[in-house]
């Protein structure tokens, strides 16, 4: 479904992603863990063209980045993205967060996209909140939010940007049992997070960043119990 093939990225004389290729498959769930400034938030952002690549190819389903004009529309439509700040319209409704994306791209009635938004905030746990602005909600609540919304555009892929670190510790829970159940319905996603849980529980695949590159691809079990890399042992004494 994702192809990324030898991609580059600068800004100025930092080289932030170095070579990287990656595949995610239909059905995959890929965690990207990695050292702080390691470049998982823009290789994200470069899949979802937040962000322009210097070299290389991205395709999603089939469609080569960079794509312009409606092609990106409907890119960033099939691309469904959580990032860590919950980043919600403020001055509208809970309802109004998840009904926007699917009336303006996906031509929904207002009626339709409302049905289909209370489904998924039952889904999420946050059907109870709708009529309520964001800032009323806690940060828990809030992510499952935005999860709601992403999936309202019925996305073939789900990136999260580390959904849960800005978090307490009593809401992380919640957010990532709403990850594991997408997971095990078959959702695609990529997940940037250190939540070791969910990657152990969610992940088949685990891709470890440091510097811009990727330094490990392996499987959950794998990467936490037996490490490979010098980068990789070091990272997770200091987390786990
Ligand atoms: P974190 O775990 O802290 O979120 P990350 O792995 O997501 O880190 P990135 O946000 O991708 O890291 O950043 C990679 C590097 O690129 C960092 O050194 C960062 O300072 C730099 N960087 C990110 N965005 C920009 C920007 N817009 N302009 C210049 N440098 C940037
Ligand atoms: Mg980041």
């Amino acid at each position: 479904l994702v192809v990324v093939k030898n991609i580059n990225k600068h800004y100025g004389e930092l080289h932030v992603l170095k070579n990287i290729n990656a595949v995610v498959n239909r059905g995959e769930v890929v965690v990207v863990i990695g050292p702080s400034g390691s470049g998982k938030s823009t290789l994200c952002r470069a899949i979802n063209r937040l962000e322009t690549i210097d070299d290389g190819v991205i395709t999603i389903d089939g469609v080569k980045l960079p794509a312009e004009g409606k092609a990106l529309a409907h890119l960033r439509a099939d691309v469904g993205m959580v990032f860590q700040a919950f980043n919600l319209f403020a001055h509208k409704t809970v309802l109004e967060n998840v009904t926007l994306g699917p009336m303006k791209v996906r031509g929904l009635s207002k009626a339709e996209a409302e049905k289909k938004a209370m489904a998924l905030l039952e889904r999420v746990g946050v059907a109870n909140q709708a009529k309520k602005m964001p800032a009323q909600l806690s940060g828990g609540q809030q992510q499952r939010v935005a999860i709601a919304r992403a999936l309202a555009m019925e996305p073939k892929l789900i990136l999260l940007d580390e959904p849960t670190s800005a978090l307490d510790p009593e809401m992380i829970n919640e957010v990532l049992e709403v990850m594991v159940d997408l997971a095990n319905e078959g959702m695609t996603m990529i997940v940037v997070t250190h939540e070791m849980g969910f990657a152990r529980k969610a992940a088949d695949r685990v891709i470890f960043m440091a510097e811009g590159e990727i330094v490990e691809e392996t499987s959950p079990e794998e990467f936490f119990t037996n490490p490979q890399s010098l980068r990789a042992q070091d990272f997770l004494s200091k987390i786990l």
